[in-house]
Formats: C-alpha cells, structure tokens, sequence
C-alpha cells in the first residue's frame, strides 16, 4: 500500500508552489489533479507518471466527489507515492479533509501539504492587504456557492456589517445576490469590492467597484474569480504591483 500527499498546488503562479509540493510532485507514481492546479505543474513528473484528471468547476464537480475519494483510495493500493494535488490549499474549500477522512478509515496513510491559498494570494498580487493596521483587524473567508436567498443558508450573514475584510469563493455567479444582501443587512452601498479573476496568473484581471455596482462591472469575467469585499480594497491604489491583463 502507497501513501498519498494531499497537496496543495498554490493559486496559479507555478513559483507559488512550496517545495515540499513540487518534491512530491517530481516524486509520483500518479498525480490526481483537478481543474484549478496550474497544469505546468505535471511537467515536473518523471517519466512513467500516471496522471488522473477530476477537475471541477466552480463547484459544479465534473467526476463526484465520492468517485474521487475512491479513485485516491484505488491508486493508494496500485502505487507506492499518490499524489491529490489541488488548487490553493487543500483545507480551504478544496474538500481535502474528506478525502482525507476517506483514507484514514481505510487505513492508507496520508500527509497533507498546505498550499498557498487564492483568499489572501489574489488579493495580494491585485495589490490589496487582507488585513491593515487601522483598516481591517481581521479577515474570513466564506463560501459564496451558497445562495443568500436560499432559507437554511448556514452563512451568518448577520456577522458581517463590521468592517473586517470579507473574501468570497465560488461567489462569482451569485454576486449579484451576495452584494444585495451585503446592502440589506446594513453594510454601506459604497462599501469597496473586488473581484479578482484568475488571480496570480499573467492572465489576473481586477474590477474594483463597489456593493452597488460590482456585480455589473465584473459580470463578464472569467472564472475562477474571487471577490474581496471591504476598505482594504482602496489600499490597491497605493499598493499595486503587479502587471495585469488589462
Ligand atoms: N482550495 C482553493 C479554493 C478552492 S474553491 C484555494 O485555497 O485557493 C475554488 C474557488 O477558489 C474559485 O471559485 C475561486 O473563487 C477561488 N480561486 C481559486 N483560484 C483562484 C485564482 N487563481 N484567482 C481567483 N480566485 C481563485
């Protein structure tokens, strides 16, 4: 029985890879991998590495969830080094605690490798600290996949009219509605938002707005797109380094 590295691939950038990441990589005998890892990335494989692909999009999965628990799980008997390797982190949205839950019952071994996650490394290559002194003390990160129309939405929405730094993932297609109900429950309509897309990657895009107008400003740009919603968002005047598409 082989051992599988829930690895984290980073947010697009290959350079935001850890090395411990690109090691196992380089290692493999089979590398599942999923939309959101940079695909350079399987270049580092030696020779005879298999490659299985379960991509997902936007939360829509392409192959289930439980199939990909049980394609990591056959693999893990076939071969000696296994590695998941997923986009950004793979405790974050990234469902690497099932997948790992899933191995541990059937007693295959596991190391997790964090990755860099898209909520702070977007936002830092659009130029906006997710954190800042006298700006914003803290930070959270939210799904955004979840309709705030739905009725058993689990999301605290009432939590939110502080002015901490609030980043969205899978949010883009329910924009419209998050920004709606950011305004509802009392949060300014000229609070600032961005919505960062295919962030870290030469192709990032950034449309910065604000609750009122961000969901049409961004409603044609390509995902994965995370959305960034507070005061920080006005640092990226200041603050923007990094040479984007447009
Ligand atoms: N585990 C991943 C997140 C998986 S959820 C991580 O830690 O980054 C998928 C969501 O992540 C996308 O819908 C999008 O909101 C966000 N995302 C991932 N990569 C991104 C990127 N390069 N730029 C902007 N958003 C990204």
């Amino acid at each position: 029985m082989g051992k599988v590295y829930l690895t984290g691939a980073g947010p697009g950038d290959i350079e935001l890879m850890t090395v411990k990441a690109l090691r196992v990589t380089q290692e493999a005998d089979v590398i599942i991998y999923d939309r959101l890892a940079n695909p350079e990335i399987l270049k580092e494989a030696k020779d005879g590495c298999e490659f299985v692909y379960v991509g997902k999009e936007d939360g829509r999965h392409i192959v289930p969830q439980d199939e990909i628990n049980e394609i990591i799980y056959q693999n893990a008997l076939k071969h000696e080094s296994v590695v998941r390797l997923k986009g950004g982190d793979p405790f974050v949205f990234g469902r690497g605690g099932e997948e790992a839950a899933y191995l541990q019952e059937r007693g295959i071994k596991f190391d997790i490798i964090p990755g860099i996650t898209s909520a702070v490394s977007a936002p830092a290559y659009a130029g906006i600290p997710v954190t800042h002194r006298g700006v914003a003390v803290s930070f959270r990160v939210v799904t955004g996949h979840e309709s705030p129309n739905k009725k058993e939405s689990q999301i605290p929405w009432e939590n939110y009219k502080t002015d901490d730094t609030i980043i969205f993932l899978m949010g883009l297609h329910n924009l419209p509605r998050i920004a709606k109900k950011l305004i509802e429950i009392g949060k300014d309509r000229e609070c600032p938002c961005a919505v960062i897309s295919k962030g870290t990657t030469k192709e990032q895009i950034v449309i910065v707005g604000t609750l009122e107008d961000i969901a049409e400003k961004a409603k044609d740009i390509p995902t994965p797109a995370l959305i960034v919603v507070g005061k920080v968002v006005e640092l990226r005047e200041q603050l923007k380094w990094f040479q984007e598409s447009v």
